[in-house]
C-alpha cells in the first residue's frame, strides 16, 4: 500500500494523504476593497409611492419576451473538457484503487462536507470517507478564485463553527481566498484531511438489494461499499459555457471564471469578458485594474446594490472574544430576516443584538390576502428596482451605457449583486459595455467575438457564463433499487423528495441542498447546517433503531412535492423573469429551489416526531 493509504493499527480505518500541493503561487487574491468616497456607497433615495402599474409591467413583461429561448449552454465534454481541468492543484497524489466498504461516504468537501464530519464525529461515526473532486477543501471556495472574489453574505454569519474554530474574519465581507483558508483551517483542526480521498469524482452509485449497500465508482478505478451515501457536492457545481458559433476557432487563451488560469498574463491584454451576473460584478472592477482594453459582454445586467465593505473593528474582536456564543447567536438572528435585501445588507447593531429589530413593523388593520400581499410586495420590489435604477444614473456618465446597465425585472428574480466600483468602472476610458442584449453573444472567431457586425479582437476571453443549478444529485449517476437512476425518475415523475434530501427508491441515500431541500435563509451555510443536523439526527435514530436502511413512503413525498408546487407559484410574480433560478423560465413549477420558508421546518418536525413518513428495515 502507498503512503497515500495507511491503515490505523488501532481503529482498523484507513487513513488518507492525498491532499494535492498548490499548482502556482501565482493564485493569489483579495475580494472587495473597503470603499472611503462615501458617494459611491449612498443610494439615491427610493421614490416614495412609486407603484408597479401596467405600464412598468408591460416593461418587464417586453424585457422578459425579449430573452425567452437566448440561454443555451454547452456542457464541457468532449473538446470542451479542456475548461474543466483544475488548474489550482498539483497533480493528483499517487495512490492504488480502493475496493474496501465504509460505513458512511460522504460525496464533496466544501462547507457541507466539513460541516457533516464535524457533527458526525461528535455523533460517534467515525468510519466517514469523502470523495472530492478538487485537490484540497473548500467546495465553492476551492474553484473559485477569480479576482475580486468575496462573500456576499456577511462573514460573521456566513462562517460556520467561527467560535469552535477561534476564528473572526478580517473583513464584514470576507474574501473568497480567506474563506478557502478558513475551510483549511477547519479541516486541520477537525482531522478532515484524513478522511478524504481529494482528486477523486464519483461518476456512479448504485443500490445494490441483496447486500444493502451501495457501490460508488470514481474515476481514480475506485469500487467501494459504504451504507449509507450522502450527497454534499453543491447546488451551483458543474460550470457551463455558453454554446456560441465558432467559439472552438478562438487562437486566443479562453478560461471559464471556476477556472481561473493565473498563469495567462492579463496585464497590458485585451480581455472580454462574457457574462455580467454575480461573478463578472466582482471581476469586473479588478480586471479593469489590470487589463489593458476591457469588453464586458452583457445580455442582462444585474441588479448593483451597495456593498459597503468594511474591516472588522478592534472593538468587536476584544468583545467577541469575551462573549461566547456572539457567532452561533448573530447566526441565528440573521435567518430570522425575511427579506433579501436586509438579510444582504446586515444590519450591524441588530445582528449584534443591540437592537431589537432594524426596522418598525406595520401594523395593517386588515390582514391582507395573499394576493394583496404579493401585490404589496411587487410594488416594494419595483421601487428598490427604482432605486437601484437610478443608482446607475447616478454613478455611469455615458447615458447610452448607463440605459444598457439597467436591470428590468423583479428584484431578487435574478441573483441580486452589491458592489461600489462596479458600475463607475465603465466610466474608465478602456472598459467597454458591449451591450448584446437581448440575445446575447452569437459569434467568436479565431480574433475574438463578433457582435452586430463589428469585431472585438481578444487576447484572452473569459466566460463568466455559470454553472448548472440544483443538478447536486443528477449529475453524478446515481442508480436506486430497480435500477431506476434518480434523473429518470425524476424526468419521467417530476422531482421527487421528502424535504429535499431524501427520494423514494433511493434507500440510505441523503441529498444535501438538493432541489426542494429548504430549511434555510439567505445564509446559505445555514441551510447546509440545517441539513447537515437533520441527516446526522437520522443516522443515530437508525443507529439506536438497529435498522440498517432507511426510505421513505410514497405517499408523504408525493405530498412534499405537492406542497413545493404549491409555494412556488404562489409567490412566481415576484420570480417572473428569465433566470438560472427557474431553469431559464422553463422548470416545472416546484422542481427546483424551495421557497417555502419555515414551512420546511414543519414538515420536518413532524416527520421527526412521528416518524411516519419512513420505512425502517
Ligand atoms: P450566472 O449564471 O449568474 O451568470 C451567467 C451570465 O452569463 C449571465 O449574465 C448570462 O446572461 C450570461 N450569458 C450567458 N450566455 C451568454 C451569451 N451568449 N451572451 C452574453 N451573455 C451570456 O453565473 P455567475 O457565475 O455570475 O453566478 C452564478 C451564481 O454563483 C450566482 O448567482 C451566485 O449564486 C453565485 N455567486 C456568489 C457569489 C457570492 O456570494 N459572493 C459571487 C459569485 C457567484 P443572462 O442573465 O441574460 O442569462
Amino acid at each position: 500500500m502507498s503512503d497515500a493509504i495507511v491503515v490505523d493499527a488501532k481503529t482498523g480505518l484507513k487513513s488518507f494523504n492525498t491532499r494535492a500541493g498548490k499548482a502556482s503561487h501565482r493564485i493569489q487574491g483579495k475580494g472587495y476593497a473597503v470603499i472611503t468616497d462615501e458617494s459611491l456607497k449612498t443610494l439615491p433615495p427610493e421614490p416614495a409611492g412609486a407603484v408597479f402599474n401596467a405600464a412598468e409591467q408591460d416593461k418587464y413583461r417586453k424585457f422578459k419576451e425579449a430573452r425567452a429561448g437566448a440561454a443555451d449552454y454547452v456542457a464541457l465534454e468532449g473538446e470542451f473538457s479542456e475548461y474543466l481541468k483544475d488548474v489550482y492543484s498539483a497533480d493528483p497524489v499517487p495512490r492504488e484503487s480502493l475496493d474496501d466498504e465504509c460505513e458512511i461516504l460522504v460525496v464533496g468537501a466544501g462547507f457541507a462536507g466539513l460541516l457533516l464530519w464535524y457533527k458526525l464525529k461528535q455523533a460517534g461515526f467515525t468510519d466517514v470517507r469523502f470523495c472530492e473532486k478538487g485537490g484540497d477543501v473548500g467546495g465553492t471556495w476551492y474553484w473559485n478564485r477569480y479576482p475580486g472574489i468575496a462573500c456576499d453574505v456577511e462573514a460573521y454569519s456566513y462562517l460556520p463553527l467561527l467560535e469552535e474554530m477561534g476564528y473572526i474574519p478580517t473583513m464584514k465581507f470576507a474574501g473568497g481566498f480567506e474563506i478557502m483558508e478558513y475551510c483549511q483551517k477547519m479541516a486541520e483542526k477537525f482531522g478532515f484531511y484524513d478522511r478524504c480521498l481529494f482528486h477523486t469524482t464519483v461518476e456512479k452509485t448504485q443500490w445494490d438489494e441483496d447486500s444493502s449497500r451501495w457501490t460508488v465508482i470514481t474515476d481514480r478505478g475506485d469500487s467501494m461499499k459504504a451504507r449509507k451515501v450522502i450527497l454534499a457536492n453543491g447546488i451551483l457545481t458543474t460550470p457551463k459555457l455558453a454554446r456560441i458559433d465558432g467559439m472552438e476557432t478562438f487562437k486566443g487563451d479562453a478560461f471559464h471564471t471556476s477556472r481561473w488560469n493565473y498563469n495567462i498574463e492579463l496585464k497590458g491584454k485585451r480581455v472580454g469578458i462574457i457574462g455580467t451576473g454575480a461573478t463578472a460584478v466582482q471581476a469586473v472592477p479588478e480586471l479593469a485594474k489590470i487589463a489593458s482594453e476591457l469588453f464586458v459582454f452583457q445580455r442582462t445586467p444585474s441588479s448593483i446594490d451597495v456593498r459597503d465593505q468594511r474591516e472588522t473593528t478592534a472593538e468587536e474582536i476584544e468583545t467577541w472574544k469575551q462573549e461566547p456564543g456572539w457567532a452561533r447567536a448573530r447566526r441565528a438572528r440573521f435567518a430570522k430576516i425575511s427579506a433579501g435585501r436586509t438579510a444582504m445588507r446586515a444590519n450591524d447593531d441588530y445582528l449584534a443584538g443591540k437592537v431589537k429589530d432594524f426596522k418598525e413593523r406595520k401594523q395593517h388593520a386588515e390582514e391582507l390576502t395573499p394576493e394583496e400581499l404579493v401585490q404589496k410586495q411587487l410594488d416594494t420590489n419595483f421601487r428598490i428596482m427604482e432605486q437601484i435604477r437610478a443608482r446607475v444614473d447616478a454613478m455611469v456618465e455615458d447615458p447610452v451605457t448607463a440605459e444598457a446597465l439597467k436591470p428590468y425585472y423583479p428584484y431578487g428574480c435574478k441573483r441580486p449583486t452589491f458592489h461600489d466600483e462596479y458600475l463607475p468602472t465603465f466610466n474608465s476610458p478602456h472598459v467597454h459595455l458591449v451591450d448584446t442584449a437581448p440575445r446575447g453573444v452569437s459569434h467568436i472567431n479565431e480574433n475574438g467575438i463578433v457582435h452586430d457586425g463589428k469585431e472585438y479582437p481578444l487576447d484572452v476571453l473569459v466566460y463568466a457564463t455559470g454553472f448548472q443549478w440544483m443538478a447536486t444529485s443528477t449529475f453524478n449517476m446515481i442508480v436506486g433499487r430497480n435500477g431506476v437512476s434518480l434523473r429518470d425518475k425524476w424526468q419521467d415523475r417530476g422531482t421527487k423528495t421528502f424535504l429535499g434530501l431524501h427520494s423514494h427508491g433511493f434507500p440510505n441515500l441523503f441529498i444535501i441542498s438538493g432541489p426542494q431541500g429548504g430549511g434555510g435563509s439567505f445564509n446559505f451555510t445555514n441551510a447546509i447546517e440545517e441539513h447537515a443536523d437533520y441527516v446526522v439526527w437520522m443516522l443515530t435514530t437508525m443507529r439506536e433503531r438497529g435498522a440498517s436502511t432507511v426510505d421513505v413512503k410514497e405517499a408523504p413525498e408525493a405530498d412534499y412535492a405537492e406542497h413545493c408546487r404549491q409555494a412556488d407559484m404562489m409567490t412566481a410574480p415576484l420570480r417572473d423573469c428569465i433566470t438560472y433560478y427557474n431553469g431559464h423560465g422553463e422548470a416545472e413549477p416546484g422542481s427546483l429551489a424551495y421557497y417555502g420558508g419555515g414551512r420546511w421546518h414543519k414538515f420536518r418536525e413532524q416527520a421527526q416526531r412521528s416518524l411516519e413518513p419512513y420505512i425502517f428495515d
